[in-house]
């Protein structure tokens, strides 16, 4: 029933609305087009524009090894809709002058019904969607196609958002967030922690003479020691941490329900971590050290997110003016340098 599907739509439509992680986003469109078209695989095919080529972005039902098939944005059904920038149903592909045998040759899907429709962002074609093979031996009809069709162009649109969203929240470079949104984070944590009496901690680091590394090895060294370096305390922090590039080679992570003995020990193991992982650029080994700072939140009513970053930094500064390649927690550093 043709109700049954927009009302099956409509819903994933909803879902779609509220998913901004891209790749989630892409499955869950798969798998609403796949069941609403009433086929047994469904694909999301994106232009490169590098190469003017088409590849499998998703797919939902078919065979995973067409992730790493790409076809000329000419070649195919695929392609001929690219170029028409028209909506195309083909139910019996052997018949159709468009249609490219390699990828089912490559695959072990054996392809007999498509329906093809081009995926616009703002006016341009940037991917084809694809649903194969209609279940029970049906043919794929006008109706398949109108829906089909529109609820492309709702795709585009969460599609366009989800990418927004990802250049908002996330550092290009690293992928890790950026600084605007770690510290609108921490705004709203830090309401929470003043009133609940919660614990709240800061580790802020920087790399060492990293501007030597660039000078060096170049700045391309210098991007993949950045990459590297984010990835490697990423894959080492809680999921429930907010860590986030603070500027060029700063960072800062947030550990929430973290008081201030496990934050110490966090910076000294991402400090330990570090000096010890093996940065290889173009077969060369980069030593690279950071250095850190340590702050826990203490209940001081009149208190800023900003001063309580500011106790982090100046903790990292401290560890910065005594030797590099430390831990200093903040409030110790005047007990420190009476000790030396
Ligand atoms: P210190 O130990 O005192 O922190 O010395 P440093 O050399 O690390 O500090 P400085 O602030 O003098 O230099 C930071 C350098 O980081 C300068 C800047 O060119 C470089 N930088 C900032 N962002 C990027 C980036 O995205 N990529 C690369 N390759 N370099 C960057
Ligand atoms: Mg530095
Ligand atoms: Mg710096």
């Amino acid at each position: 029933m043709l109700i049954d599907k927009m009302y099956k739509m409509m819903e994933t439509l909803a879902l779609i609305n509220s998913t901004l992680d891209e790749g989630k986003l892409l499955h869950l469109i798969m798998k609403a087009i796949k069941e609403v078209m009433e086929a047994e695989a469904s694909s999301l095919m994106l232009l490169d524009p590098n190469t003017n080529e088409l590849y499998f972005s998703t797919v939902e039902g078919g065979s995973e090894q067409v992730k790493e098939i790409r076809i000329r944005a000419d070649q195919g059904i695929a392609g001929h809709v690219m170029q028409t920038g028209k909506p195309l149903i083909v139910n019996d592909v052997s018949k159709s002058e468009f249609f490219l045998k390699t990828v089912d040759q490559k695959t072990s899907f054996q392809t007999r019904s498509i329906l093809c429709v081009p995926l616009l962002s703002r006016n341009k074609t940037v991917g084809i969607l694809e649903a194969l093979n209609k279940k029970g031996g049906k043919d794929f009809n006008e109706e398949d196609l109108k829906l089909f069709t529109a609820f492309s162009n709702q795709v585009s649109v969460a599609i366009d958002n989800a990418r927004l969203y990802d250049m908002a929240f996330y550092d290009g470079l690293t992928k890790i967030f950026v600084r605007r949104y770690v510290e609108a984070w921490l705004e709203t944590e830090y309401a929470r922690v003043k009133r609940y009496n919660t614990d709240l901690s800061l580790v802020f680091f920087d790399i060492d003479h990293f501007k030597k590394i660039n000078d060096t090895y170049g700045h391309q060294a210098g991007d993949f020691v950045l990459k590297e370096l984010a990835a490697t305390v990423k894959d080492m922090i809680r999921q429930a941490d907010i860590f986030g590039r603070y500027g060029g080679e700063e960072f800062l992570v947030c550990l929430p329900e973290t008081k201030v003995e496990k934050a110490l020990y966090s910076a000294e193991r991402l400090r330990k971590a570090v000096e010890e992982k093996e940065f290889i650029y173009d077969g060369k080994r980069i030593l690279v050290t950071i250095s850190l700072g340590v702050a826990s939140f203490r209940q001081m009513p009149e208190d800023k997110v900003s001063r309580f970053i500011k106790d982090a930094d100046d903790a990292l500064y401290f560890s910065k003016e005594h030797g590099r390649n430390r831990v200093t927690l903040h409030g110790q550093e005047k007990k420190l340098k009476k000790a030396a």
